[in-house]
């Protein structure tokens, strides 16, 4: 067996990986995120996802929601597109006539049957890879048989909660990572193991992030950084740069807002305001 190779992300290794904008740029040349998920009770998921794709410099972004998401977003986010369900409550068929380019699926999604039902048959569908967070990677633990048609370079975030799902139980630390690499060859994935030191796994290599503060261990974080790593590649970040910068920004977006709010009332919210600083602290 080959020896992984961990290395520490900062500043200084996430600067060659920028992407700077160019002149002559627009919305077209910036990427389309779309974002599909919530639920009956859980739109502030896409809500939280999609606006921190947008903020991360994806030049349009669109939510594809059951029916109760339609107002809200459009009320409280100008400048998403939405997209429905043919369901009020959770979604049952994932059906679409844009073509983003790239996809952030999973956020407050639920675990219907016809949501099951649904994500199997998208799967069936789309080759490109996508970002796949919270429900949806806890339908794929499942539903094992689904984890074979996860798009090669595809983004997972799962929280310990959703990775012991996805790995199943670990012994020590060893174990985890040994398991989660094991997991990320298997299915050609980029494994992000979200935590105090979020380590993305990927080809042998490990990236432990540096940035992050216990102020993020409150509702919505996960699915800001899921928005996040969607943004990037809608950008043309390839999935792994996409997922170690993102994870690098979203825990700097985190440092700067707690500054100015304490651990205790940090938000969400607060750390989407604050994506823009986290790049420009960049430079
Ligand atoms: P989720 O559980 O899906 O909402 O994700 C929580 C997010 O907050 C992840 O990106 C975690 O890495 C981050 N987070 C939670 N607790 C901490 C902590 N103590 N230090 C740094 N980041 C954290
Ligand atoms: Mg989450």
């Amino acid at each position: 067996t080959t020896e992984t190779e961990y290395e520490l992300i900062s500043k200084n290794e996430m600067l060659p990986v920028y992407i700077p904008r160019e002149k002559f740029s627009h919305k077209g040349t910036h990427g389309h995120g779309l974002i599909i998920g919530g639920s009956y009770g859980k739109i502030g998921a896409v809500n939280l996802a999609s606006k921190a794709c947008l903020k991360t410099g994806s030049g349009l972004v669109t939510a594809y929601v059951p029916k109760c998401g339609y107002i809200p977003l459009q009320t409280s986010f100008p400048e998403a597109m939405v997209l429905t369900d043919a369901e009020e409550k959770y979604i049952t068929k994932i059906d679409f006539d844009i073509n983003p380019t790239v996809i952030g699926v999973g956020v407050g999604l639920g675990k219907d049957e016809s949501t099951v039902k649904a994500l199997d048959e998208f799967l069936d569908k789309n080759k490109k890879p996508l970002v796949i967070d919270a429900d949806a990677l806890n339908i794929l633990s499942e539903n094992k048989n689904l984890l074979k048609k996860i798009p090669a370079q595809s983004v997972l975030t799962p929280h310990p909660k959703e990775l012991e799902r996805l790995i199943g139980k670990w012994k020590d630390d060893f174990d985890k990572l040994d398991k989660a690499k094991k997991f990320s060859k298997q299915y050609d994935c980029i494994l992000v193991i979200k935590g105090s030191h979020t380590i993305t796994i990927y080809d042998e290599k490990g990236y432990v992030n540096t940035t992050g503060n216990p102020g993020m261990g409150t509702a919505g974080t996960g699915d800001v950084l899921t928005g996040m790593i969607t943004g990037l590649i809608a950008q043309s970040y390839s999935p792994l740069n996409a997922a170690v910068f993102g994870v690098y920004l979203h825990g700097r977006a985190g440092d700067i807002a707690v500054d100015k709010t304490g651990y205790q009332a940090l938000t969400a919210t607060n750390v989407i305001d604050d994506i823009g600083s986290a790049f420009m602290d960049l430079f």
